[in-house]
């Protein structure tokens, strides 16, 4: 008997890809049968970690530099992934930033145009036009989006006031976008929660050499900060929260599905906020 993979002969392009979640997916769609992966980040090297990490699998991968805010970047990277793997099937908007819990006590005017400005550049304009470049190919393939989005999309303590908000509005992007695209491309989300990445902050705020994975490190050892994820705690391997965007990419399994939200983050919510 063959099994068959979910995502069996479909390509897909992932944005920022080169670590964290972004990798974890993409390592995961290869394993569900993706004809193959294109993989896109600011940073060359970390992709190649993507593609050293996906071991014979590698061959599959598509590695393309580029910045989610670049249009420019964006369609040469569709087009890349039409022209290697014949069609475009699932986009995985998934490259962002953090702004590192930063509240509003504690940040001037002049800190929240800069976190703002660069956060909603990257977390909801790069969403928008990542969709902008892809959704001719999407609407070929009938193909579908499954977007990274997370706690700080529904609950507050995910993040400061700004990254919150960027979240909450990428939410929105999968309600519209959902709206607009059927019935030719499904649009649905994963609200993943806290993990261990190398999730950086805004470089125009100072914030892009920390990592949300120091942040964590701060609070190993103290009594009880691992327990506000009910499920597990902040360690979990990303791939962990990798089924959510399977199911969803999958043509055969989620064929009905749009509009969605796939909350896998730990059981953030039933904390009750
Ligand atoms: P990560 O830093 O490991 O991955 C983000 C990737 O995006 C990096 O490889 C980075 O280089 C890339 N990137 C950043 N800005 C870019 C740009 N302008 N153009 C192209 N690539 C760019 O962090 P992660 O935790 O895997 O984050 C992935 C997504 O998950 C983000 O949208 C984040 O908001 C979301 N998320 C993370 C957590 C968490 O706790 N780590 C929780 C909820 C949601």
């Amino acid at each position: 008997m063959t099994t068959k993979g979910w995502l069996d002969g479909d390509a897909a392009l992932i944005t920022g890809a080169g670590s964290g979640i972004g990798q974890a997916v993409a390592l995961r769609y290869l394993r569900e049968g993706a004809k193959g992966v294109a993989i896109f980040g600011r940073d060359a090297k970390r992709l190649q970690q993507t593609v050293d990490a996906a071991g014979i699998d590698g061959d599959r991968i598509l590695p393309l530099v580029g910045d989610v805010r670049s249009t420019a970047d964006l369609n040469a990277a569709v087009q890349a992934t039409v022209d290697r793997f014949g069609s475009l099937d699932v986009l995985v908007p998934n490259a962002g930033i953090w702004d590192f819990n930063r509240s509003i006590t504690r940040t001037t005017p002049d800190e929240i145009e800069s976190i703002y400005d660069e956060l909603f550049d990257i977390n909801v304009k790069g969403y928008l036009l990542t969709v902008s470049a892809a959704w001719r190919a999407l609407v070929a393939a009938r193909g579908s989006i499954v977007m990274t989005l997370s706690n700080a999309a529904f609950y507050p303590a995910g993040g400061g006031a700004v990254y919150t908000a960027a979240k909450h509005a990428a939410r929105g992007l999968v309600a519209q976008l959902a709206y607009e695209l059927a019935p030719k491309v499904r649009v649905n989300g994963v609200a993943i929660g806290g993990l261990r990445t190398d999730l950086r902050g805004p470089a125009a705020a100072g914030m892009s050499q920390r990592s949300i994975e120091q942040s964590f490190a701060k609070r190993d050892g103290q009594a009880g900060t691992n327990m506000w994820i009910p499920l597990h705690d902040a360690s979990t391997d990303p791939v962990d929260s990798t089924g959510a965007y399977v199911y969803l990419g999958s043509r055969r399994e989620a064929g009905t599905v749009t509009g969605a939200i796939v909350n896998a983050d730990g059981g953030i919510g039933v904390r009750g906020f």
